[in-house]
C-alpha cells in the first residue's frame, strides 16, 4: 500500500479536514501519480454534502486531477515516470460493453467507477478523489495534458473541459449556429470559450448582471440576464441549441422558448432535487427536445485535451491552498467563483 493524505468530509455537515489513508499497490496496468493540482467542481460540494445519497465516510472529492508520474506498472507503455498528466470522473469501467467499445466509458453497461463515490475494482474499497497527494489509477483512464498548457489551469479540463466539449460536438456545435449557455460558472465559462473556437455564434444566459463584461472577455458574442423576462422574450426561437449548466433547480420552460423548431436544451447541470416538469406545449409545437449529458469517453476527454492545448484554452483560475476549501464552497453556492477554484495540493496540502 501507498500512504497518502487528504482533506475529506467525515459527514455532510461538517468542514472538510486533513485525513491520512492508503492507495493501493500500483498493479501492472497502472500509472502512480503525485497530484499537483485539483480543479473544484461544484458536483464536488453536492457530494460531499451528501445531496446525491449518502455514500462511504471520510469521503475525498475531487475529479479534475493534474499531476507528475511517480511509477508506473509493467504492462504500461503509454505513460512514463515524469510525464504530465490528468485524471477526470472515471477511474476504470467494464472495457468490453459496447458503450465501453463505442469510447463511451462513461455510460458503460457494468456502470463505470467514479474517481470517487465508486468501488475500486479488485479491492472493492471506496474510490478516493483528487483532493489528496496521490492516486493510483489503471492506465486507460489517466490522460496526457499536452504542453503548453498552464498545468493548473488545466486541471478543470478534465471535468468542466470536457462535460461541455462532448455535448457541444455530439449536437454538431459549429459556425452558423446560435448557441446559448446557462449559467456562468466552471462548466459555463468553458463552453463559452469551447463552443466559440468551434465557431458558433455564443450567447450567455445568467442569473448575475455583474457577470456581462467578463462573459463578453471569455468569448460570448452576446450576454442575457434571464431574471430579465423582457430580455428573454426578445430572444424566443432563436437557438439551434443551449446548454444548460446551472447546478440548482429552476424553470427551463423560458429556456425551452428560445429554440428554433428541431432545437435541443442539453442538461448538464446535476441538482439536488428536479427541476419543475417543463410545460409540454412548447415542446410539441417546435419538436424540440429536453436532453441530458454526462461527462465524455476517455478518446474524447483526449481529443479535448488535445483541441484546448491546440486554441490555447484552459479555465479562468483562482488558486487556493486546500486550507481554503472550506471557504471556497460556500463562495461556489453564492455564484461568486471566476470560474474555477483550483487547490494546489502540492503546494499545500503538507501543512496539513
Ligand atoms: P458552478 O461553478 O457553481 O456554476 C453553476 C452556475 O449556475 C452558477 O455560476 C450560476 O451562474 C448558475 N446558478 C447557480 N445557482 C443558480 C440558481 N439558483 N438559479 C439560476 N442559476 C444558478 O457549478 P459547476 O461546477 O459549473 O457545475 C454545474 C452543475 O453541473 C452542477 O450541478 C454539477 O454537479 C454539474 N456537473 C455535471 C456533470 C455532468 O457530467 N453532467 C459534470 C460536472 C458537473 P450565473 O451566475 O451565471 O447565473
Ligand atoms: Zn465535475
Amino acid at each position: 500500500m501507498i500512504p497518502a493524505s487528504a482533506y475529506a468530509a467525515f459527514d455532510p455537515q461538517s468542514p472538510l479536514k486533513y485525513w491520512d489513508f492508503e492507495r493501493r499497490a500500483v498493479r501492472p496496468d497502472d500509472v502512480e501519480i503525485d497530484i499537483l493540482f485539483c480543479g473544484v467542481c461544484h458536483s464536488d460540494l453536492h457530494a460531499a454534502r451528501g445531496e446525491w445519497g449518502e455514500m462511504n465516510r471520510p469521503f475525498v472529492p475531487g475529479h479534475e486531477i493534474v499531476g507528475r508520474v511517480a511509477a508506473v506498472g509493467d504492462q504500461v507503455t503509454a505513460h512514463k515516470v515524469g510525464d504530465l498528466v490528468g485524471v477526470g470522473c472515471m477511474v476504470d469501467s467494464c472495457l468490453h460493453c459496447s458503450d465501453c467499445e463505442d469510447g463511451l466509458e462513461q455510460y458503460c453497461a457494468h456502470g463505470m467507477v467514479g474517481t470517487y463515490m465508486g468501488v475500486e475494482t479488485g479491492t472493492g474499497k471506496p474510490t478516493y478523489g483528487g483532493y489528496s497527494s496521490k492516486i493510483v489509477v489503471k492506465d486507460h483512464f489517466v490522460l496526457k495534458i499536452p504542453e503548453g498548457l498552464d498545468p493548473a489551469a488545466a486541471a478543470p479540463l478534465l471535468c468542466a473541459g470536457v462535460t461541455t466539449y462532448s455535448p457541444l460536438r455530439h449536437w454538431k456545435v459549429g459556425p452558423g449556429q446560435r448557441v446559448g449557455v446557462v449559467g456562468l460558472g466552471g462548466l459555463g465559462h468553458m463552453a463559452v470559450k469551447l463552443a466559440r473556437a468551434m465557431g458558433a455564434t455564443v450567447v450567455v444566459f445568467t442569473t448575475s448582471a455583474s457577470k456581462i463584461d467578463d462573459a463578453k472577455r471569455l468569448g460570448a458574442h452576446e450576454v442575457v440576464v434571464s431574471r430579465d423576462a423582457e430580455a428573454m422574450a426578445a430572444e424566443a426561437g432563436r437557438f439551434d441549441f443551449i446548454l444548460n449548466t446551472v447546478a440548482a433547480p429552476h424553470d427551463l420552460d423560458p429556456f425551452i422558448a428560445c429554440l428554433k423548431r428541431d432545437g435541443t436544451m442539453t442538461l448538464v447541470g446535476a441538482p439536488a432535487s428536479p427541476h419543475p416538469s417543463p410545460a409540454v406545449f412548447p415542446l410539441i409545437t417546435k419538436r424540440r427536445s429536453i436532453a441530458g449529458s454526462m461527462i465524455g469517453g476517455i478518446a474524447e476527454t483526449q481529443e479535448m485535451l488535445d483541441f484546448c492545448g491546440a486554441h490555447g484554452i484552459t479555465a479562468d483560475i483562482e488558486l487556493i491552498p486546500i486550507q481554503a476549501i472550506n471557504t471556497a464552497y460556500e463562495r461556489m453556492l453564492k455564484s461568486d467563483v471566476k470560474y474555477r477554484f483550483v487547490i494546489d495540493v502540492a503546494g499545500s496540502l503538507a501543512k496539513g
